[in-house]
């Protein structure tokens, strides 16, 4: 729904209708980003710079690299900021995930586009206070070329643990079945936790 909402016109799309209780859930999150930095961007950026569930994708060495982008904003000719709505609470460890996941979108946008993405930001919708988290991007082109490089040469060595439940490969909330290690390693916890409430329930 934050993907969607816009907050020039302070309106969602006629075509999304909302119930009672999604409402309530929504109108803390978007008054807090509307109040924030954020908020001020998005409001001062023309309509056609701000780009929403933005899916492109480019040739990077001869391989074919994909975005899917929750809000581009065009802070100026040359300069973009990325934004991603997590739907989760904030964790230090998912943070660490995400701002990889979004500096990869930055490198994508800069290189697809040749303009420059100083800062990115990741809102945590599970977060009664949805103050974005905003930070420098650190990948860069120079460390997406050598992941290519590694995994077309096939040294990549997966280390399953819990970021394993947030990557859509593992096949988690829906996601794609795609790494077998990340499928093993949250199945394994699915498991596991079932068996600790059968045992529970056991007089
Ligand atoms: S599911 Fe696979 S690709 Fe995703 S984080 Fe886990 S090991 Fe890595």
């Amino acid at each position: 729904m934050l993907e969607a909402y816009d907050f020039v016109s302070k309106k969602l799309p006629v075509s999304i209708r909302l119930t009672d209780e999604q409402k309530n859930e929504l109108l803390p999150l978007v008054k807090g980003i509307a109040g924030s930095e954020l908020g001020s961007m998005i409001a001062s950026t023309p309509i056609d710079g701000q780009k929403r569930e933005y899916e492109f994708s480019t040739r990077i060495d001869g391989v074919q690299c994909i975005a899917r982008i929750d809000l581009a904003l065009r802070l100026s000719e040359k300069e973009w900021s990325v934004v991603d709505y997590k739907s989760g609470k904030k964790s230090e460890w998912s943070l660490e995930l995400y701002k990889n996941q979004v500096g990869y979108y930055a490198v994508l946008l800069s290189y697809a586009n040749k303009v420059n993405v100083p800062k990115c930001a990741i809102v945590y919708a599970g977060t009664s206070v949805s103050q974005p988290e905003w930070f420098e991007p650190k990948i860069t082109l120079s460390n997406v070329r050598e992941a290519i490089t590694q995994i077309e040469a096939g040294n990549f060595k997966p280390e399953a643990d819990r970021r394993c439940i947030a990557c859509p490969y593992s096949g988690s909330g829906g996601g794609r079945w795609v790494c077998k290690f990340g499928w093993n390693f949250v199945n394994g916890n699915v498991r596991r936790k079932k068996k600790r409430s059968k045992v529970a329930r056991e007089p």
